[in-house]
């Protein structure tokens, strides 16, 4: 349909396309897995975020297959009004238990919570202290709370601290993801921990990629850095395989959430099918053995890429291969895609500009051999930059 507003989108296509950002969707015509189908071809896939390999589990599905036959598909309304089931609140004491919290609350996904929390919290004369590399959810969550956002230099604690110095306000927090999304390092939480006691500012965290992965129970990195926060944002959608998120804290935190998160107070409930998937899920990612092999493939990876001369590490389920240019990532992600394997590039805006890569991701369902067979395949790539973005500048700004 021809009109304004299709030449607005014209514009903004050809403006994308001037500058190599711009991005396409392409279906996948199998399961979620380490080995999927697209446009006709398998491809071994090392993009999913499906670290423990439970996005196609039988015993996940089933569970939903069952909940499904019960509540049936939509949840009608907002929790508020006839959305809420038992299974959602099953899942909710789940996972408080699992995280030995006071109190956990659903969100229909991560960026729904980072957006419900930040602005249900904090407002004009707060100030809320963001890592540079924090997820887009969080930067606009920040954004949306109207507090002042002071953006830190990314994991530079002794920044941090002096920025806190610089900046009084009513509520103050600092907000961080545990592990970021796209480097795959983790945040320093025992610093950060310690700045926040010293200063009186709350600890709130985003575990999207720690929840699973992280700590001998899997409960992320403060599980495995024994660092008890204020607020904890986990995701059902990573390695929990299926989709949703939530927040973990105190008993008031739930219920102020339940008042005043935009998100979730405006939204239709997640399916009751999707809360008993992720409760079966959760059930799974307790036991050690899938977190075992993930390890196992991350160690591989990690030894593997440094074997190649890039700064690997075993931090996380993420690596990335920093590239620079946005150009010669496409490049690079095409030429790994002719041998068959799925290695999406990743580019402005959701990295800083000059940090274009290609973004590998490891599950537990990758055998030794797909780790094996990437690694023999990512030695011919150019390599330009560095591993780690670390950008230090004066006056940082979210992307
Ligand atoms: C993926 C991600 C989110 C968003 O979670 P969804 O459930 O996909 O909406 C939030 N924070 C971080 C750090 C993420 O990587």
């Amino acid at each position: 349909m021809a009109g304004l507003v299709d030449t607005w989108a014209q514009e903004s296509l050809s403006a994308l396309e001037r500058q190599h950002l711009r991005r396409y969707l392409e279906p996948l015509q199998s399961p979620q897995g380490p080995h999927v189908r697209v446009g006709g071809r398998d491809f071994l896939n090392f993009s999913s975020n499906d670290y423990l390999g439970l996005a196609n589990d039988p015993a996940v599905i089933e569970a939903g297959r069952a909940a499904l036959l019960k509540h049936g598909l939509g949840s009608g309304a907002s929790r508020l009004v006839v959305g809420d089931s038992d299974a959602h609140v099953s899942l909710e004491q789940a996972l408080a238990r699992f995280h030995g919290s006071d109190a956990a609350v659903l969100f229909n996904s991560g960026y729904a919570a980072n957006v419900g929390v930040l602005s249900a919290l904090f407002g004009p004369g707060d100030v809320v202290f963001s890592d540079a590399l924090n997820h887009a959810s969080l930067i606009d969550g920040c954004r949306l709370s109207r507090a002042q956002t002071v953006v830190f230099p990314h994991r530079d604690v002794e920044a941090l601290e002096a920025l806190v110095k610089l900046h009084p306000g009513r509520r103050r927090a600092v907000v961080t993801d545990t592990v970021f999304s796209m480097d795959g390092d983790r945040a320093p939480l025992r610093a950060l921990d310690e700045v926040c006691q010293r200063h009186g500012l709350a600890l709130i965290v985003d575990e999207a990629h720690g929840t699973g992965v992280l700590g001998a129970g899997g409960r992320g990195l403060g599980e495995l850095d024994d660092v008890e926060v204020d607020l904890h944002v986990g995701t059902l959608s990573k390695a929990l395989g299926g989709f949703g998120a939530y927040v973990c804290g105190s008993a008031a935190l739930r219920e102020v959430l339940i008042n005043l998160a935009r998100p979730l107070v405006f939204s239709t409930a997640l399916p009751a099918a999707v809360c008993a998937a992720a409760e079966r899920a959760l059930g799974l990612l307790a036991a050690p053995e899938r977190r075992a092999s993930l390890q196992a493939r991350v160690t591989q990876m990690s030894a593997g890429l440094q074997r190649l001369g890039y700064s690997a590490r075993p931090d996380s389920a993420v690596f990335s291969v920093m590239l620079g240019d946005p150009q010669v990532a496409m490049a690079a992600s095409a030429r790994l895609r002719e041998q068959g394997l799925l290695v999406k590039a990743i580019r402005p805006p959701t990295v800083p500009q000059g940090t274009s890569r290609l973004r590998i991701s490891v599950s537990a369902a990758h055998s030794e051999a797909d780790v094996a067979r990437l690694l023999s395949l990512v030695s011919p790539l150019p390599r330009r930059g560095e591993e780690g973005t670390g950008e230090k500048r004066k006056h940082l700004e979210h992307r």
